[in-house]
């Protein structure tokens, strides 16, 4: 980890970016950084490989963003929030992986061990990256933070914990959750910005999902999926899925929920579990990874909705085998 701050500490140009369609963990990562590297005198920018959902569009108030459009600006060193991987730059990841440039990651998902990265600020144990980028400036010597680095990093530790009721809300998430309530975040506040100004048709985003729902292995597994044309007919909205998933988990039997999803012509997945399947497993053999109780899919071009379906159903059965819960 030293190697990171000594690089952060020598460079003035950063640029700063996370994964595709950016979520609060991401988006709130960089924002800490952002101010952080600011408050340390130096030249950061950001830019994200797409547009992130739109609930966490608030944040780009003080933290200023640009979308990748084909160039890359000037920088010196490159910081990517939340994923460890390039591909989950999208294209941007292939043009940053043709140039010789200094690239660090600050992240908590599992890494493999030829990364490629430059240097690492990396912890799995770490509930949300947005706590990683409180620590990066705490010991980059960063003596105070504005009241928008300490809003983002809650509005990263919130959404990766599911509002600190997932399993990953450890005692340092805890902490972390009141240290930056004592710096002044109002928790309603970001609440209502992230949680309650959705549009009239997300809801219906969620009935389509539901219209496709299966459970399989004796109940143990939800899987439902949301074909983009279906969505369009009734008009709805699912930019993210947590809510389909969060609403699954709740039967008491289901272990393991997936949802698919189609964007800009990809099937997306989403895995979650409860207790015991690891479906970074499951997401890893199908081309994608995460965390044990949360992790993702995108398929590449040209797998239909149907397919996917069908290797998801097969992968969620084998993984229940391979773990020994199919008893
Ligand atoms: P999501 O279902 O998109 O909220 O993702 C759940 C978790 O899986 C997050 O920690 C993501 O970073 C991770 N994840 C999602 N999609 C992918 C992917 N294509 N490759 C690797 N990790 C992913
Ligand atoms: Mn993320
Ligand atoms: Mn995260």
């Amino acid at each position: 980890m030293q190697d990171a701050l000594q690089l952060l500490q020598m460079q003035q140009r950063i640029l700063l970016s996370g994964h595709l369609r950016a979520d609060g963990d991401c988006l709130g990562a960089i924002s800490v950084l952002y101010h952080a590297l600011q408050a340390l005198g130096k030249e950061v920018q950001v830019i994200l490989p797409n547009a992130p959902d739109g609930r966490y569009g608030f944040l780009q108030e003080h933290t200023p963003w640009t979308i990748f459009s084909g160039s890359l600006p000037n920088y010196e060193l490159l910081v990517v929030c939340d994923c460890n991987q390039l591909s989950r730059l999208g294209a941007m990841g292939e043009l940053v992986a043709q140039k010789d440039v200094l690239r660090v990651v600050l992240d908590h998902h599992p890494i493999a061990k030829d990364h490629g990265w430059t240097a690492l600020f990396h912890d799995v144990s770490a509930a949300a990256s947005g706590l990683l980028a409180l620590k990066m400036a705490d010991l980059l010597g960063v003596k105070s933070l504005p009241l928008a680095a300490y809003e983002a990093a809650f509005v990263a530790l919130m959404t990766d914990t599911g509002w600190l009721k997932y399993s990953n809300a450890d005692a340092a998430a805890w902490q972390a959750a009141a240290r930056l309530v004592s710096h002044g975040v109002n928790t309603e506040r970001i609440y209502d910005l992230v949680y309650q100004q959705a549009e009239p048709e997300r809801p219906l985003g969620i009935r389509v999902a539901l219209e496709n729902l299966e459970y399989l292995a004796d109940g143990r597994i939800a899987l439902c999926w949301v074909p983009q044309d279906r969505l369009q007919e009734v008009g709805g909205r699912l930019e993210d899925t947590d809510e389909v998933l969060d609403l699954l988990r709740g039967v008491a039997r289901v272990e393991a929920v997936a949802l698919l999803s189609e964007r800009s012509g990809l099937v997306k997945l989403s895995l979650r579990s409860k207790h015991h399947l690891d479906v970074n497993l499951v997401a890893a053999q199908l081309g994608g990874g995460g965390h044990a109780r949360a992790a993702g899919v995108t398929f590449e071009e040209g797998v239909s909705l149907t397919k996917a379906v069908e290797l998801v159903r097969q992968g969620l059965l084998k993984g229940f085998r391979e773990q020994g819960l199919d008893a």
